[in-house]
C-alpha cells in the first residue's frame, strides 16, 4: 500500500481524488480547502470539502461537478418569499448536510471531526482532513470592491478583475493534529489540478503545513489545471492573468517551484517540457482531462508511476 496524500479543492481536486481512490493499492488520504467556506442563511457552508465529500459518495451532480444529484430547490423558494438573497445555490438535500454541520459546530465540535464523521456516515473509505480547524477566508480585490471568493464566483460570475487575493485569519490558523499526522506517515504527496491561487495556496498557507511536508523529503507531484493556456472551468486562468502571471503549465511551474519537485502537464503543453525542468521540476506530459472515471483512475496512476 502507497500512503498518498492529495492536496484538493473541489471539482478538479474531487476528480483526482476519484482517481486515486479508486486504485487498489493507494491508501488515500485528502487534506481539503476551508478557505471557500461561508455562511448562508445561518448555516456553515464548506463547498470544497463537500464537492469532494459527495463525489466520493457518488452523491454528486456529475453535469454540475457540485451539489447532489436529483436535489431540488424548494427551500430556497422560501427564502426568496422571505426577502433573503439565493444566489447561492443550495439544494434542498445539501441544506441537510449544512444543518448538521452547523448543528455540530454549535455544540462545540471541532470541524474536522464533523468532515470526519460526515464521511464516515456516507461510507467514504478515503479520509478526508482539514487542513485546519480555524477561520480563514479568501478576500479578492477586484474593480468591484473587496468579495469573498463566493461572491466573486457564483455572484458576481467572475465577472469583476481580480487585482488582489489574501487569507483572512491565516496568521492565527494552526494545523490540525490529523493533518500533521497524515503528512508524517505519508509517502508520496500529490497536489490536485486544482486552482492554485485559492484551493491550494490556502491550504499550504496554514502555519508549519507546508514545512511538514518539505520536512519528510517525500515526492511531491502536482498535476496542472491548465491545458493549452485555458482551465477546464473556472476562474484559474483569468485570476492569474489578473495577478501578473502567465496562465499556463509553465506559470503553474513558476508558481509551485522550490515545493514541487515533479509536474504532469498535458500533451499540448509538450512545448513548456525544457522551461519547466530549468526550474528543478521534473516534467511528464500526457493526457491529463479526466471526463469519466477510466481517465481519472488511469491519470491517477501515471501520477503514481511518475512519482516513484
Ligand atoms: P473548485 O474549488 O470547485 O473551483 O475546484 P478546484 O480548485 O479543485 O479545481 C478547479 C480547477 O480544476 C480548474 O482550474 C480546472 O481547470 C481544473 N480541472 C477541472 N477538471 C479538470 C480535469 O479534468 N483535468 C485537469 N487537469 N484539470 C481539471
Ligand atoms: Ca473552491
Amino acid at each position: 500500500m502507497v500512503k498518498v496524500t492529495l492536496l484538493a479543492g473541489g471539482v478538479g481536486g474531487a476528480k483526482m481524488a476519484e482517481g486515486l481512490a479508486a486504485l487498489d493499492d493507494v491508501d488515500l488520504t485528502i487534506i481539503g480547502n476551508v478557505a471557500d467556506d461561508e455562511v448562508f442563511h445561518g448555516l456553515w457552508v464548506s463547498p470544497d470539502i463537500d464537492t469532494v465529500t459527495y463525489t466520493l459518495a457518488d452523491l454528486i451532480d456529475r453535469k454540475q461537478g457540485w451539489g447532489v444529484s436529483d436535489d431540488g430547490m424548494r427551500a430556497l423558494g422560501i427564502l426568496e418569499a422571505l426577502g433573503q438573497p439565493i444566489w447561492m445555490t443550495l439544494g434542498d438535500k445539501d441544506l441537510g448536510l449544512h444543518i448538521y454541520r452547523t448543528m455540530r459546530r454549535a455544540q462545540g465540535d471541532r470541524p474536522s471531526q464533523i468532515a470526519h464523521d460526515v464521511a464516515r456516515a456516507l461510507n467514504i473509505k478515503p479520509r478526508i482532513v482539514l487542513p485546519t480547524d480555524d477561520r480563514v477566508q479568501t478576500r479578492l480585490l477586484t474593480d468591484d470592491g473587496e468579495l469573498s471568493f463566493q461572491e466573486y464566483f457564483v455572484r458576481e460570475k467572475c465577472v469583476p478583475e481580480v487585482s488582489g487575493l489574501w487569507f483572512e485569519g491565516i496568521g492565527d490558523a494552526r494545523p490540525t493534529p490529523e493533518a500533521l499526522d497524515v503528512i508524517d506517515r505519508s509517502d508520496l504527496f500529490v497536489i490536485a489540478p486544482s486552482n492554485p491561487l485559492v484551493s491550494i495556496d490556502p491550504i499550504l498557507a496554514v502555519p508549519g503545513l507546508q514545512d511538514a511536508i518539505v520536512h519528510t523529503h517525500k515526492p511531491v507531484v502536482a498535476v496542472s489545471p491548465l491545458i493549452a493556456g485555458k482551465t477546464v472551468k473556472g476562474p484559474a486562468a483569468k485570476m492569474m492573468s489578473g495577478l501578473g502571471m502567465e496562465p499556463t503549465a509553465l506559470g503553474i511551474a513558476r508558481h509551485y517551484q522550490g515545493f514541487v519537485d515533479r509536474l504532469v502537464i498535458d500533451d499540448q503543453d509538450a512545448g513548456f517540457v525544457e522551461a519547466i525542468e530549468a526550474l528543478g521540476i521534473a516534467v511528464s506530459a500526457t493526457d491529463i482531462l479526466m471526463p469519466n472515471a477510466e481517465r481519472k483512475a488511469a491519470l491517477a496512476s501515471q501520477v503514481l508511476e511518475f512519482a516513484a
